[in-house]
């Protein structure tokens, strides 16, 4: 019987990442198509088996394998890796999937390298046609979308997915088995150490996560021009971006930069506030289902890329379409 393991990945609040959940009900329904198992890996410290256990069963997993271990509460690559890649050997899975993360790009090509098995990563889709699988993913800042299959003796199948891009179908519940196993590390070989986590204060919408962003670039002018931005992200229930040349300039943190240098996003709606549309900041949310300018330049290049244009200043139309939101999300 074929088998596919999914790597999961959790939040500050120790909880199963929506990302993680879309890929795990992917990987259910595709599971049920070849009739496999589907295995669920989650890699951590001081985590909540039986809430864990919960969340993952509304996946469809039919078995977790839990490595719970405080030395573990932090991302360490070289622990991770070990332990991963054990788990692999001994699971042996047909294919592998995660998330186009921080973690998975650590990952998945250290897996691919010592187990042989092909590679793609960070990609939108997943079918299977017969009994092929097909991975779809964007190339060349998304002016090219490359369909991906793999060789049917490359085994196992590793395959990233960028979040927010995958639509599974619902599936059946069930009650996986938790198999705990012991992580073996030895702190000795330990090269890195962390001094302090510091967790993020806010509560606000992660920007690689969210279903709606809204993003300010060069024109906003300073950070305090931000505050319309984040005070319309939070009547859509938002995060808030910001182009290179805004971060650059100051006026954003980097953490909030999408694009070629930034964080890869791909939300339902993406709202370009004063941002022209050059090629890397559209490499970051290119994939994104609609997109809206605002831009008081009628030629901006982000006019060719967008579903939906305003011709106008974004300090005017911004606080219009706030008040609009509210009205109609208030209904
Ligand atoms: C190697 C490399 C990597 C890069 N990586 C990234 C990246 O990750 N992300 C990224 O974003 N860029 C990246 N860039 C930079 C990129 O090329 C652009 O310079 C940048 O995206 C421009 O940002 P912007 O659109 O905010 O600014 P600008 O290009 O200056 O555009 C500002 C826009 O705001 C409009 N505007 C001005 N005032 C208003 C107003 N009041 N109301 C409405 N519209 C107004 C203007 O008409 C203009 O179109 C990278 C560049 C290089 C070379």
């Amino acid at each position: 019987m074929a088998s596919i393991l999914v790597l999961a990945e959790i939040n500050q609040d120790k909880d199963v990442t929506k990302p993680s959940k879309q890929i795990l009900l992917t990987a259910r329904n595709i599971a049920d198509e070849l009739k496999a198992n589907l295995t669920s890996v989650l890699i951590g410290g001081n985590i909540d088996a039986t809430k864990i256990q919960g969340q993952l069963g509304s996946c469809g997993v039919d078995k977790v394998i839990l490595v719970n271990e405080p030395a573990l509460e932090a991302f360490n690559p070289d622990f991770y890796t070990k332990i991963f890649i054990k788990i692999i050997k001994e699971q042996n899975p047909d294919f592998i999937f995660g998330i186009n993360s921080l973690i998975g790009m650590d990952l998945f090509p250290a897996a691919s390298f010592h187990t042989g098995g092909g590679l793609a990563m960070d990609c939108t889709d997943i079918k299977l046609e017969g009994s092929g699988l097909f991975v779809t993913k964007t190339m060349y800042s998304n002016k090219v979308i490359a369909k991906i299959k793999f060789k049917d003796e490359h085994k196992p199948k590793l395959v990233t997915f960028r979040p927010n891009t995958l639509m599974p179908k619902n599936v059946s519940p069930k009650n996986p088995e938790i198999i705990n196993e012991k992580a073996n590390i030895d702190q000795s070989s330990n090269k890195q150490k962390i001094k302090e986590i510091v967790k993020s204060k806010t509560k606000e919408v992660s920007l690689t996560e969210a279903g709606i962003i809204i993003s300010g670039g060069r024109a906003m002018g300073n950070w305090d021009n931000y505050k319309i931005l984040f005070e319309t992200a939070e009547v859509l229930g938002a995060a808030v971006g910001a182009s290179r040349a805004a971060v650059d300039s100051g006026y954003a943190p980097h953490s909030m930069q999408v694009g070629q240098t930034g964080k890869t996003v791909s939300p339902q709606l993406y709202i370009a506030c004063g941002i022209s549309g050059a090629i890397q900041h559209f490499a970051g949310m290119g994939s994104s289902k609609v997109i809206v300018a605002i831009n008081k330049d009628a030629n901006a290049p982000i006019f060719k890329k967008c579903d939906y244009g305003i011709v106008d200043d974004l300090f005017k139309v911004v606080p219009v379409l706030k008040e609009e939101f509210k009205r109609l999300l208030s209904k």
